[in-house]
């Protein structure tokens, strides 16, 4: 009987072993996890230490998702090796399991920050169940707490502080907060609608942990001011875990390469998710995205090639993955922010709106009369359709001109796409 073996439970691991199952439901799928019990959604982990969701609620799938779908999971084991010869994974209590065609799926690990003084019990990260499950426990000593970084997970976690009534720091060496999923302007914007919820510190790092009678007591900054606050929580990007695939002799670049079918440079083993390389659909470049979503969709095509193409009479119908573009969607200190495609360099016009005295802003980049990016904070309402218009490429001339005033509809959006009359009659039933 064949054998698809995944390494790893989450995003791109679940949605590739799903996927196998709609196609083959004879064979076997083992996902091989060194987290113990079911997937469970990262992206929630700030709520699940505000206490808004239970453990249980984290997990993405119904109870019995596993058995139902015959899929075996062997958690709480490290996957040690890869043996390409014999096709085996070889895991951490030396115990081998043959592959017919295998998905590495690890993903990525938080990136550690060593600081100067660093002790015991004072700097956190946050990746996993563990971590929160840490960060909870600490909460309850401190009054203020410090984040570095200002990405999206930092932006989150500076979220869940503030509502469990600590003082925050956000600290971030680029001179703006987001700068992964906001131009400049939107993020000034942005920061001056949070600022009185937080402290934000920008074009700036830590140099040294601070202790009073071997507690932590605050940060020097390396301009040399202090702060004060009982611990900091470390943001500051992602690794992929790449050490399997590197160690097998795979192609790595920073991440896993692999080609429009998820495929490494072994045949019968493939990529997915914050491991793997994907292709920028805007600029064409070869990055790691790390994002959920991203993993998730990568994971389902892996799935396809893999379960698929055995046979001679589907050789070169290779489902293709056409890359992604960068979209980004959070609630900053509970403002709604969804941002996607490029805002930088490229462009040429921007249209610019925003309410007066609210916290909304919309921000429109175009070149050559399409889309290249957005920015909405505050009213997200058309996000979705923009972003269809920037990934279709749609011609736009037609209603740029009111792109930068409250008369932008989602009638005149749909317009460009050629969808307007459809939706006008439905609108009239
Ligand atoms: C706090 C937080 C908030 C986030 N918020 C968002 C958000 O709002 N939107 C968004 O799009 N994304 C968000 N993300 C990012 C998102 O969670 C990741 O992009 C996504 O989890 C990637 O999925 P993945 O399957 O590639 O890898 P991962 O989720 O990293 O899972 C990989 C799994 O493989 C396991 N593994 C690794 N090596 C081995 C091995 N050798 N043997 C066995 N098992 C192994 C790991 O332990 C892990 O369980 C957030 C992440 C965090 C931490």
């Amino acid at each position: 009987m064949k054998r698809f073996i995944i390494i790893g439970n989450s995003a791109a691991g679940v949605a590739a072993a799903e996927e196998i199952r709609k196609i083959d439901n004879s064979s076997e799928i083992v996902i091989v996890s060194d987290e113990k019990g079911n997937a469970y959604s990262k992206c929630l982990l700030t709520y699940y230490i505000m206490g808004k969701i239970s453990r249980s609620q984290l997990e993405f799938k119904d109870t019995g998702f596993y058995e139902k779908n015959n899929i075996k999971l062997v958690s709480g084991i490290k996957a040690v090796s890869i043996n390409r010869k014999d096709k085996k994974i070889v895991l951490e209590n030396k115990e081998d399991i043959s592959y017919h065609k295998l998905l590495i799926a690890t993903g990525s690990s938080a990136k550690v920050q060593n600081i100067s003084g660093q002790k015991e019990g004072a700097a956190y990260t946050l990746r996993v169940i563990e971590d929160a499950d840490k960060i909870a426990e600490k909460l309850k000593t401190v009054d203020s707490a410090a984040v570095l970084g200002a990405g999206l997970i930092g932006m989150k976690i500076a979220h869940m502080l503030k509502e469990k009534g600590k003082k925050v720091f956000i600290i971030a060496r680029s001179n703006q907060i987001l700068s992964q999923m906001l131009d400049a302007e939107s993020a000034g914007f942005l920061t001056g609608h949070i600022g009185k919820e937080a402290t934000v510190l920008t074009g700036q790092d830590v140099s040294e942990i601070l202790y009073s009678n071997s507690k932590m007591a605050g940060l020097r900054l390396l301009n040399n001011e202090k702060i004060d606050c009982g611990m900091v929580i470390t943001a500051k990007g992602v690794t992929p875990n790449t050490e399997l695939a590197r160690a097998a002799g795979l192609v790595v670049d920073k991440g896993i390469s692999v080609d429009e079918t998820m495929k490494t440079s072994d045949n019968d083993i493939y990529a997915a998710g914050d491991v793997a390389e994907s292709t920028d659909l805007l600029s064409g470049k070869k990055e790691i995205k790390a994002l959920w979503t991203t993993a998730v969709e990568q994971g389902k095509i892996a799935a396809r090639n893999m379960a698929r193409l055995d046979s001679a009479e589907q050789a070169g119908q290779e489902i293709i993955y056409a890359g992604a573009v960068s979209m980004n969607s959070m609630e900053c200190f509970s403002i709604p922010c969804i941002s996607a495609g490029s805002m930088h360099g490229e462009t040429t016009e921007v249209f610019d709106y925003r309410k007066p005295g609210q916290a909304v802003l919309r921000r429109i980049f175009v070149k050559d009369n399409r889309i290249f990016g957005f920015v909405t904070i505050g009213d997200i309402r058309f996000a979705g359709i923009l972003n269809r218009l920037l990934c279709e490429k749609k011609d736009i001339s037609s209603i740029k001109n009111v792109f930068n005033s409250a008369k932008l509809t989602r009638a005149n959006l749909l317009e460009c796409i050629g969808e307007q009359g459809i939706i006008s009659s439905m609108e009239k039933q």
